[in-house]
């Protein structure tokens, strides 16, 4: 306690937090010396900019909006951060409100645009007793579970995450300011956690995740540093609300580079925490190609400008999962059919103790895999039946994807792609031919059961 007390003291005094590494000297980078320009930047984020600086505050574009701008990409949306404190900055837009209770961060709604605006928020580590009320607190685990105490630009720049992520655009002198050597590491092309690499993974473990979602999305390496403690703190994953993880895992695997991300998670130790039983079963010699396969797809429709669903996503991420236990109940003599079906209440029973999967995705989920084996039995009425499946457009999506998976042999694909192209007549046809090829029609008489 009395140590506590010297630390204190000592940080004070001297003004610089000492836990920190790197030379933490304000850089202004003047307009001629960056490719930040106004006209990257939305107009709603212009406005709320100069808005909040003519209300006398200060205001600046921070996080992905300076980063990807300087990448000479396109922000995914805009980051501001002010002096003003959340209720100022709600009193200033009558288009915001007040959200997040680990963090206060106002939304200023657009239309379909957001603005996230947050106050510049004070350093962890010179939190005073009298801020150890509501305003922050700590687990067991040393991770926080609430940050609402406000501080200086300096400090606000060393609470973020990455120096990639910590750097400010101010759109009245267009300088961009740098607190944490950022643009040595962007033209390094390197991740780098700012402060102590294992301190702030334990404040929040979804940093770890973060580090992955940018190391891929950017093509950029995570410095050596940061990237040390990763596997030893990934099972602190387990202690993230699992709504939190579902989030993270739709931001990791919808950005675009789904199938490189997938590797880094899996290269850091970090699949376990997100999909314990497809780790548990891929590390057991279950095959992970359609994994891969359909994250591949998936980043392509993304390059093409087209949606995911998270269900198709889950349905494929948990698909090892649901094999190794469908496979191992049928081999504790279940039939196929009740096999599948209580091995896919298992497998969601465990994934939502790591992700919550909401039930309008569950749902759909849940069909795609039953539809697997209705795909395959096509003979009479069946496959019209299948075919009117609201489901079946994933499920027929999903069949493609075991089949480029090399899962099954390919030709039923193909069978669906011609089948639901076909009129009536054409459809007929192709389900006469198949039941020639499979020989006659006529149903056999089911045998009785055997009962012992
Ligand atoms: P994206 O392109 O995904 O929007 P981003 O860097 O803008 O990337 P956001 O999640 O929008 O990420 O967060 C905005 C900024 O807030 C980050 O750039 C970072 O500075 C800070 N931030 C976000 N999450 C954390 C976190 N868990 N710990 C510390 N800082 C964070
Ligand atoms: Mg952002």
């Amino acid at each position: 306690m009395f140590n506590n007390l010297i630390d204190k003291v000592t940080t004070y005094f001297s003004g610089t937090d000492e836990n920190r590494s790197g030379p933490e000297q304000r850089q202004d980078i003047p307009r001629d010396q960056h490719n930040v320009s106004r006209s990257a930047i939305s107009e709603p984020a212009k406005k709320v900019l100069s808005r909040l600086n003519n209300a006398g505050y200060e205001a600046y574009l921070v996080g992905g909006g300076v980063r990807d701008i300087l990448l000479g990409g396109q922000p995914k949306d805009f980051d501001i951060a002010t002096s003003a404190t959340p209720e100022e900055v709600h009193e200033l837009f009558r288009n915001s409100r007040l959200i997040g209770r680990r963090f206060r961060i106002v939304h200023v709604l657009f239309g379909r645009e957001v603005i996230e605006v947050t106050t510049f928020r004070g350093n962890a580590a010179d939190a005073d007793e009298e801020d150890d009320d509501d305003d922050r607190r700590t687990s067991e685990h040393g991770q926080l579970l609430r940050d609402n105490v406000y501080g200086s630009m300096q400090e606000d720049a060393v609470r973020r995450d990455f120096t990639v992520n910590a750097l400010y655009y101010c759109i009245r002198d267009f300088t961009v300011v740098d607190f944490t050597n950022g643009m040595s590491d962007l033209k390094k092309r390197q991740v780098r956690l700012i402060g102590d690499p294992e301190t702030r993974y334990r404040e929040d473990p979804v940093r770890m995740l973060r580090a992955i979602r940018f190391a891929a999305k950017l093509g950029f390496t995570i410095e050596p540093e940061t990237e040390a403690p990763i596997h030893k703190l990934a099972p602190l994953l387990t202690h993230i609300p699992p709504a939190r993880l579902f989030e993270e895992v739709l931001k990791l695997f919808s950005a675009g580079y789904g199938e490189v991300t997938y590797d880094l998670l899996s290269d850091y130790n970090l699949l376990a925490p997100l999909f314990p039983e497809t780790a548990a079963a891929i590390a057991n010699g279950e095959s992970d190609q359609l994994i891969r396969q359909a994250l591949r797809n998936t980043d392509k429709r993304i390059a093409q400008g087209k949606s995911v669903t998270p269900y198709f996503l889950f349905a494929a991420l948990l698909w090892p999962a649901l094999q190794a236990e469908w496979r191992r109940r049928q081999d504790n003599g279940d039939p196929v059919q009740p096999a599948l079906h209580s091995a896919i209440g298992w497998v969601i029973g465990q994934q939502v103790q790591a992700t919550s999967i909401p039930r309008r995705f569950s749902g759909p989920m849940k069909e795609i895999w039953e539809l697997q084996i209705r795909l395959p039995r096509r003979q009479g009425k069946r496959s019209l039946v299948t075919l009117s499946h609201p489901r079946f457009r994933a499920a027929y999506d999903f069949l493609l994807v075991r089949e480029d998976a090399g899962e099954i042999e390919p030709g039923l694909g193909q069978w669906w792609t011609e089948f639901q192209e076909l009129d009536e007549k054409g459809q007929e046809r192709m389900l006469s031919e198949l039941g020639s090829a499979t020989g006659p029609k006529k149903r056999k008489r089911k045998k009785p059961a055997k009962k012992d």
